[in-house]
């Protein structure tokens, strides 16, 4: 189909073949669905239209208007105490249903497409997609406290080391120490981030102490900053111990896209009972020092192989 030969078809009134101009504006009929607005040609006044004047989100129905017909998102509409932004009339309570069709008709490039994201939907499940677009930004990867920053890697990463102070190493091989005095108190979310730089890609990882059923435990697991299925390129193992005695964990890094939380209740990782872990840090027990040896690399290319998550 050619862009230029977009249609300009009524969609209300069931007589198809009458063609209304719309302003300067054509849209698609949500009937033909292969009138497509592709992202640079689309007309931003479309876009504008059906952007909240106010918090400048997309609007989805119910679509409000004042008397006047400046147009306000319904999430908005709550906030305003019955006044018009634009022009402060009272607003009363008067539904744009045009506006809420024309948006019907639309089909929409998905909002990551300046990411690489190139596919196109109707209006009102382009949020549904958006949510779990493959090209959407990724979220902080810092699991000790809620931090709402997104973005890609390399901002993300500046983010770790300047924002919340988080260690970075370079190379696939790291011998870390954990010391922790008052081993007896282990409280949920004790937890350290590293960040590893190899092969072109970073890694999380991280390490804690929590409470598993009645057990205390130690945990460490690696996370690729990366989808899942490039993470799948890569594996690490991890090695503790001490006294004569080892724990070697192997296993495929999750990616950032699955939550800390995720990886840490899937016990995806090497995972330590407090007492063997006081055993291998020896001594007298009050103070716990873990060596942690870890490896990162990556596998040979194998389409046919697939290793499945062990909670998906
Ligand atoms: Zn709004
Ligand atoms: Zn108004
Ligand atoms: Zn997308
Ligand atoms: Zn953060």
């Amino acid at each position: 189909m050619e862009m230029e030969s977009i249609e300009c078809v009524s969609s209300t009134d069931g007589i198809e073949d009458e063609e209304i101009q719309l302003s300067h504006h054509q849209f698609s009929s949500a009937k033909t669905h292969s009138n497509i607005i592709p992202a640079g040609i689309a007309p931003t006044s479309v876009h504008e239209l059906l952007e909240c004047p106010v918090c400048t989100n997309s609007m989805y129905p119910p679509i409000h208007q004042c008397h006047n017909g400046h147009t306000l998102c319904s999430t908005c509409k709550t906030r305003v105490h019955n006044r018009c932004p634009t022009c402060r009339q009272e607003l009363g309570d008067i539904r744009c249903l045009a506006l809420e069709k024309v948006a019907e008709s639309l089909e929409l490039p998905c909002k990551y497409f300046s990411l690489g994201c190139p596919e196109i939907f109707p209006y009102y499940s382009k949020l549904k997609h958006e949510a779990l677009c493959n090209f959407r930004p990724y979220n902080c990867p810092y699991a000790g406290s809620e931090c709402s920053v997104t973005g890609d890697f390399p901002y993300l990463v500046a983010h770790l080391r300047d924002d919340h102070k988080v260690d970075m190493h370079t190379g696939c091989t790291f011998n870390h120490r954990y010391v922790k005095s008052k081993p007896r108190e282990v409280e949920n979310a004790t937890w350290m981030l590293t960040v590893f730089h190899c092969f072109g890609q970073y890694f999380c990882l991280h390490f804690e102490a929590f409470q598993l059923g009645m057990a205390p435990v130690y945990m460490a697991f690696l996370r690729f900053m990366g989808d899942e299925t490039e993470a799948r390129n890569y594996s690490y193992s991890l090695e503790v111990g001490g006294n004569g005695r080892k724990l070697i964990w192997e296993g495929t890094p999750r990616s950032v896209r699955d939550s800390h939380r995720k990886v840490r209740d899937s016990h995806d990782g090497l995972i330590i009972q407090r007492n063997m872990a006081l055993f291998f840090s020896g001594g007298d027990r009050k103070e716990l020092k873990l060596r942690v040896i870890g490896r990162i690399w990556k596998e040979q290319q194998n389409p046919g192989v697939c290793i499945p998550n062990p909670c998906s």
